[in-house]
């Protein structure tokens, strides 16, 4: 089958013929119909979540089931799914009380295993891990709910906590941020979308943000998040994932405020400080927030399928399996606002 392989971090990904994937007991085989191209693709890619090389990367995946393992009973062959990017292993304490996502013995495809930038791919445990698309749902819109939509639905809704009128601040207005943009919207909050992008906040703006701040000058950005929302936002979410933005999330907060950090700070940012005297002082929640279980997908994908949420407008770019390695290396730069997805 045809895949995106890179053999060194940084090197331009290539397509090249690979075998097909084995598809174990309790596993199903994924006939890969589109896949998102992410940040966390990116961070794999430079090395700095580490991969087994060579690496197929890819994990926003929808498609069609192809094989199906013994044991499996929820799904079967010509199966519209998709999968979280983190897939449990079923069986644990975690799995069994729907926390698949933060699984002990988790596989990540595109990450521990070969993803989905490839015509198929495995998804291990899939009576935990597999959730059925509405048929009314393309495979486009689906591969752009996989990992950043769910994930921002999750922090906003489950972490967050957002409530008909409260005030959500999105900073970092990427594909995740502009999805709780949509996210918080469809929630009743009020939005402040924070970026350094013009081009991000008018999207931003478009999907339903009601104030706009230009985070060049982060300290200014900060006192003017706290003063449109008449003393800081009741949920803040670092989108991006950076130490300046997390702290300056927390700054956002108004008491009792809850911090949600959803971009992944890796390397040197892993033991990112935040301001303390303020978690204490104002009794402020800090959350993190790390995808979504497939067993909290049919919530979200009902109200996608009634038109509550509409995935669509944050597919920027539909594009095919031989310019993906491109897109992925084009990751290094700040691209065009909204999601790149793959169509095979
Ligand atoms: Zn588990
Ligand atoms: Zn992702």
């Amino acid at each position: 089958m045809r895949a995106v392989v890179f053999d060194a971090y940084g090197q331009v990904p290539e397509v090249r013929s690979v075998p097909e994937p084995g598809c174990p007991d309790g596993a199903v085989v994924v006939a890969v119909r589109a896949t998102g191209v992410c940040r966390s693709d990116w961070h794999a890619w430079r090395g700095h979540d580490p991969v087994a090389l060579p690496h197929v990367p890819g994990h926003e995946l929808a498609g069609e089931v192809l094989r199906v393992g013994a044991g499996v009973t929820t799904v079967a062959v010509g199966d519209r799914v998709t999968a979280p990017f983190v897939c449990g292993c079923g069986i644990c304490e975690f799995c069994t009380s729907g926390d698949a996502q933060v699984c002990p013995d988790q596989y990540q495809p595109g990450f521990t295993g070969p993803g989905s930038f490839a015509e198929q791919v495995m998804v291990p445990a899939a009576d935990t891990n597999v959730v059925r698309l509405p048929e009314r749902l393309g495979f486009v819109e689906a591969a752009a709910l996989g990992c950043r939509f769910a994930t921002a639905f999750r922090a906003v809704q489950a972490h967050g906590r957002v409530s008909e009128g409260q005030w959500l601040a999105v900073l970092g207005c990427g594909g995740v941020g502009l999805s709780a943009v949509m996210v918080g919207r469809a929630l009743g909050a009020r939005v402040v979308a924070v970026d350094v992008s013009p081009a991000a906040l008018e999207q931003a703006g478009r999907l339903g943000a009601e104030v706009l701040v230009d985070a060049r000058d982060l300290p200014a950005a900060v006192s003017r998040v706290r003063s449109a929302t008449g003393g800081g936002a009741h949920v803040s979410i670092d989108a991006l994932g950076s130490p300046a933005l997390a702290t300056a999330s927390v700054r956002s907060l108004r008491r009792r405020g809850r911090h949600v950090q959803v971009g992944l700070l890796l390397g040197e940012d892993a033991a990112t400080a935040l301001p303390m005297d303020l978690v204490v002082a104002h009794e402020l929640e800090v959350i993190g927030s790390h995808g979504m279980a497939a067993a909290d997908y049919p919530a979200m994908l009902d109200l996608v399928d009634r038109g509550v949420l509409d995935p669509r407008p944050l597919v920027s770019r539909v594009i095919g399996l031989d310019e993906a390695g491109a897109a992925l290396a084009a990751m290094d730069r700040p691209g065009p606002p909204g999601l790149t997805v793959v169509e095979i």
